[in-house]
């Protein structure tokens, strides 16, 4: 772009018309839920039984079932800490978390009421976030947000890209590792969803950036499983993700985070 302006010679600096930003994809019915019957599904999962309850240690992943309707909590249980998610329908792990579509059918960042979808041909709802702690975190004066679908997953292919060593211990080693005994191979880990991770892309230059997880301890967010799920998450080792990636991260910054499920004890009220 010239910034001093045509001095009469060679071209003449183009001039682009403007015109108004247009939403892509505005709103598709299927992305807008009835908020009160979801509202009811929760309360019914909260009040049935909790069918599950695991920590993933710091720096390292889980994997765990969930059956259509069900509720999970994911819980910031000691310090802040970014989990990394990845969604597979249960009966055809070849459908699976779909993050790019996701962004443009919703945003960047997921709150209550958005939907994560599954990738082409099947195009459907996988989960639909029905509660979050950090939902008036908003969209701060950087243009950041939380729980983004913007992000890949750290790797250590990248990470050698940047520091030329070998490394062993990103989330896609650790998701890849955890979803070794579903048949599933690195090939089948996918862009994740970024819970509590703080991130957005600078004004000047529109580069992806992080800023430290405004998640404390108690913070949470929860889904409900559209269809029945395989879900990975590992704890990543970034940690709050406030330091770059390949600069060393301290220890303290790594935590681990708390996951439940609860089933209500009535699932009727789900084919409302
Ligand atoms: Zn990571």
């Amino acid at each position: 772009m010239s910034s001093g302006g045509w001095c009469g010679r060679g071209d003449r600096p183009r001039v682009f018309p403007k015109q108004p930003p247009v939403i892509c994809y505005d709103s598709p019915p299927a992305a807008r839920v009835n908020c009160i019957r979801y509202d009811d599904l929760r309360l019914q999962a909260l009040m049935g039984k909790r069918v599950l309850e695991i920590t993933v240690p710091k720096k390292s992943a889980a994997t765990w079932e969930m059956k259509e309707g069900e509720l999970c909590r994911i819980t910031v249980i000691e310090g802040s800490q970014v989990g990394d998610v990845n969604f597979w329908n249960l009966q055809n792990k070849r459908e699976r978390f779909y993050s790019g579509k996701t962004r443009q059918l919703h945003a960047t960042h997921l709150t209550v009421y958005d939907r994560l979808w599954s990738n082409l041909p099947y195009l459907r709802p996988m989960a639909t976030v029905v509660a979050d702690s950090l939902k008036n975190y908003g969209i701060d004066e950087d243009g950041a947000s939380v729980h983004d679908v913007i992000g890949t997953r750290c790797d250590d292919y990248t990470y050698k890209l940047i520091t030329g060593k070998e490394r062993h211990g990103s989330c896609h080693t650790y998701l890849t590792e955890a979803v070794a005994k579903f048949g599933l191979s690195e090939q089948d880990v996918h862009d994740v969803w970024n819970i509590f991770m703080c991130t957005g892309f600078t004004k000047d230059t529109h580069q992806y950036f992080t800023k430290a997880s405004p998640a404390r301890k108690g913070d949470y967010i929860e889904f409900i499983a559209d269809m029945d799920l395989l879900v990975a998450m590992s704890t990543c080792p970034q940690g709050d993700v406030s330091t770059p990636v390949g600069k060393p991260v301290p220890d303290k910054n790594c935590h681990p985070l708390g996951v439940e499920v609860f089933r209500a004890i009535d699932q009727s009220v789900k084919e409302h």
